[in-house]
């Protein structure tokens, strides 16, 4: 029984995971020359409610990525405006080790392998087709494209092709496998109606920036700096992905995290108006290379699912991580993408999928989002453990905890205690 998975980010890797534990030999494709795909460029793990859903992860029996996040943190537990308990992995680190350990679990990781198309008898898809016309087949799919580009619609809902980590221009646009399968896309929007947003954060060579940031940056985490009076612009928040940091702090400050690199928390910031700040002098951006003027466009491509991670119209697809919904985030990809990987191995298995429950804040947030996305107001918003509107509901929802112990009583409790980590008959 072979599941095949499409799109190698957070998301794709924590699905051939699962349907490898799961018992399926697994295959992931992936366009461009690395797994992680927006993963290379983020690093911003348990804050706020991500830390309850990652220990909720570990324990399912899912947690195996959120090992390697862990233990290449270059901070833990640090604060800043509007995020409590947060960890930072290294962007220039993590994809080698995500890669080793998919292989070491004989996961056949395919790169510069572009699916374009599939091959369907009635409601079920026979295999894929890549850029090169071979075609591969397979039992069970999940498609894990995300959402980001490609660049027509980062010209069309942008500000131009913003030379992101996807590179579009060199490895090709992203293709939608769902769309292509025959079910018509969902599309996020903006507070005033327009479609897609902007990513919300770039990242600043560190050497290029003043020695006494980078030695706080190095040994803190976190630098906040002032955002002189006449260049505040607060309309720019309405313009992001990460409702969570859509906060006036965000507006009125120049936020910088050490991810290995400096990651700049704003969507885009004119390079003229950044050096006026002391100590950026000689900023420089190196993700995405145009953020001086633009970012990534994402959400215009989700696929209508049910709550066990199966795409509606489609017998043998799967979908998560932000083609699974508004997701934002790598905890958001890592888990919709394990329980998507497992549900293959079930369905292949004829057995009744897996349904998380929403007394767990994973459950609970797949089941949101989904509702969610059937009201126009609902597309307009984004959905993360790590702020906004959700992780204002976990909180009103009693969902939201640190204690690891409670969370591992109350999986177990549950009846769900490794539940990822077995093999399926
Ligand atoms: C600049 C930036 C910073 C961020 N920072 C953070 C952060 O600090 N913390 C956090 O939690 N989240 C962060 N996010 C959000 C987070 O990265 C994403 O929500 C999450 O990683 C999405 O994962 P995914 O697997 O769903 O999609 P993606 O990461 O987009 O992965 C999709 C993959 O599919 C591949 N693909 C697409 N089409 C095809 C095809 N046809 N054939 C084969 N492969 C294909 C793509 O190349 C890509 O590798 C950030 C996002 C950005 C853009």
């Amino acid at each position: 029984m072979k599941v095949i998975v499409i799109g190698a980010g957070w998301a794709g890797c924590a699905a051939g995971i699962s349907a490898k534990k799961a018992g399926a030999e697994v295959e992931i494709f992936e366009k461009t020359d690395m797994v992680l795909g927006l993963g290379n460029v983020g690093g911003i793990m348990r804050n706020n409610g991500r830390f309850t859903a990652t220990e909720e992860l570990i324990a399912l029996g899912g947690g195996d990525l959120f090992n390697i996040t862990d233990n290449n943190s270059r901070h833990k537990n640090i604060n800043f405006p509007g995020h409590e308990h947060a960890w930072l992995y290294d962007v220039n680190k993590i994809e080698p080790k995500v890669k080793s350990y998919l292989e070491s679990l004989n996961i056949k990781v395919n790169l510069i392998k572009r699916v374009i198309d599939v091959r369907k008898t009635k409601n079920k898809i026979e295999g894929i087709y890549l850029s090169d016309g071979t075609f591969v087949g397979g039992d069970v799919f999940v498609e894990t494209t995300g959402s980001t580009g490609p660049m027509g619609n980062c010209l069309r809902y942008g500000n131009g092709c913003s030379m992101c980590i996807l590179r579009c221009p060199s490895f090709g646009p992203r293709v939608s496998i769902s769309s292509r399968a025959g079910v018509d896309d969902l599309q996020g929007e903006r507070e005033d109606g327009s479609l897609g947003a902007f990513s919300g954060s770039c990242k600043l060579a560190k050497d290029s920036l003043s020695e006494e940031i980078v030695n706080e940056l190095n040994c803190k985490g976190v630098v906040v700096l002032k955002i002189p009076t006449e260049d505040i612009n607060l309309d720019k928040l309405k313009l992001k992905v990460c409702q969570q940091y859509a906060l006036k702090e965000f507006a009125e400050n120049v936020v910088l995290l050490d991810t290995g690199h400096a990651k700049l928390m704003t969507t885009f910031y004119p390079l003229e108006k950044l050096r006026k700040i002391k100590g950026l002098e000689n900023a420089k951006f190196i993700d995405p290379y145009a953020g001086g003027k633009g970012n990534s466009i994402r959400y215009l491509s989700v696929a209508p699912r049910t709550d066990d991670m199966k795409v509606k119209g489609i017998d043998n697809l799967f979908c998560a991580g932000e083609k699974g919904g508004l997701f934002v985030g790598h905890t958001e990809a890592i888990c919709t993408g394990s329980l998507a990987g497992h549900n293959a191995v079930r369905y292949s298995h004829c057995m009744p999928m897996l349904i998380l429950p929403r007394e767990i804040a994973i459950g609970d947030i797949i089941t949101y989002a989904n509702y969610m996305m059937l009201s126009n107001e609902g597309r307009k918003k984004r959905y993360t453990f790590a702020g906004a509107i959700y992780f204002e509901r976990m909180k009103k929802e009693g969902l939201y905890t640190t204690d690891v112990d409670a969370i591992k009583n109350k999986i177990n409790k549950l009846k769900l205690s490794d539940i990822l980590n077995k093999k399926l008959a």
